[in-house]
């Protein structure tokens, strides 16, 4: 039996959330080691007020109660922006500065792994930092067009440094092996990941993970077990195991332990809504449409489509694009696109839709 702590805290002042955390501790009790590696939702280089990001008083509040060394990391996806600029806009500069934690580059030194995911095999990186410190894992409660959720298992992903983080995508096209991949690559990971705090105080549905609804909660969810703590905010959301594809997989797989949940007992996030996508995971699970999402991938799905009357031409998606899809004049070749929607998660200005492909809007609900 996993226990699962969902606490109030109602807003993001410094005295709130460090009565929140504390009496996480109290109920499910910490003895944790220094030099432990605070691992936020480092998505974006956002202001935190824009629900992207893990919010910086969350950060600032463990960086003062746990021992020191503490350090901050995450590895955002491959743009042109420095890492130092994602900390400044972040405000994880800020807590740096104030508590004396020490933000570090996942970039640097790495080690590689080798994974089989339902029968394919893939190498990739991971920071080799996050093996050699006990990582605190600090998730931002959001939805995702490929996982439907992201919370505390799609969280570690940011290990993987930098550009390998995107290229993998070209490994798994198919959101079924990616959802695989998160599952084993939890696996791999869940032994250095020491505890689990999901910021739950404002999270984001509709298109997430960054160009999503943010929407008021007041919650903060936590845990030893990440498996555990996703599936509760899983159930938070209104959504059951087998609408979740990670949670779906882990169960058939490994088993989702039985769960005890301490603290409070809220109601549901009111009117939840869950990213374009879910409606190709419904479908994945009857046996018959599966198969023909497998043999008409390409033409069930969901694509980016770029608003040009907002688009600033700042290139980031280009950068970013595994599958190098987007041209220099900013046109998605459409043979090349494997739907990662690693420029949609990107594009600082929302001028990237995700839309029904043609054959899914005809098909799909
Ligand atoms: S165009 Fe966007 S969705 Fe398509 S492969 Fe490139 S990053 Fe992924
Ligand atoms: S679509 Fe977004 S990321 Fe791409 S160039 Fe335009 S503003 Fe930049």
């Amino acid at each position: 039996m996993e226990t699962v702590a969902i606490v109030k805290c109602p807003d993001y002042k410094k005295t709130t959330v460090k009565d929140a955390i504390s009496r996480i501790f109290d109920l499910i009790g910490f003895d944790f080691p220094s030099g432990v590696l605070l691992k936020p939702n480092m998505l974006s280089a956002r202001n935190p007020d824009e629900a992207v990001t893990t919010h910086p008083v969350i950060l600032e509040v463990l960086s003062e109660l746990l021992p020191h060394p503490v350090f901050i990391g995450d590895s955002p996806p491959n743009t042109s922006k420095t890492i130092e600029y994602y900390w400044n806009q972040c405000q994880y500069e800020d807590v740096s500065k104030k508590t004396k934690a020490k933000l570090v580059k996942l970039e640097g030194k790495s080690s590689i792994f080798t994974l089989n995911v339902k029968g394919r095999k893939v190498n990739f990186p991971v920071s080799s930092f996050a093996f050699q410190h006990p990582v605190f894992n600090l998730p931002k409660f959001k939805t995702h067009n490929i996982t439907i959720l992201t919370c505390c298992m799609k969280n570690l992903y940011g290990l993987i440094p930098g550009y390998p983080k995107g290229l993998l995508h070209t490994e798994f096209p198919e959101p079924e092996y990616f959802n695989h991949f998160i599952v084993e690559f939890y696996q791999l990971l869940k032994e250095t990941v020491v505890f689990n705090i999901v910021d739950a105080v404002e999270v984001m549905d509709k298109n997430g993970p960054s160009s999503g609804r943010k929407k008021y909660y007041g919650y903060l969810i936590a845990g030893k077990n990440g498996v555990c703590v996703d599936f509760v905010c899983a159930t938070l959301a209104g959504l059951k195991i087998h609408e979740v594809p990670f949670l779906r997989i882990y169960e058939n797989i490994y088993g989702i332990p039985k769960v005890k949940i301490i603290g409070d007992q809220p109601e549901n996030i009111p009117g939840f809504q869950v990213p374009s996508s879910s409606a190709i995971f419904k479908m994945q699970e009857n046996r018959f449409m599966s198969g023909i999402i497998r043999t008409m991938a390409n033409q069930l799905n969901i694509i980016p489509v770029i608003n040009h009357n907002i688009c600033v031409k700042c290139m980031e998606c280009v950068k970013v694009c595994p599958a190098r899809a987007i041209s220099n004049d900013l046109k998605i070749d459409r043979k090349k696109c494997i739907n990662c929607l690693c420029c949609f998660e990107v594009c600082p200005n929302r001028a990237i839709n995700v839309r029904k492909s043609f054959l899914a809007r005809i098909i799909l609900p």
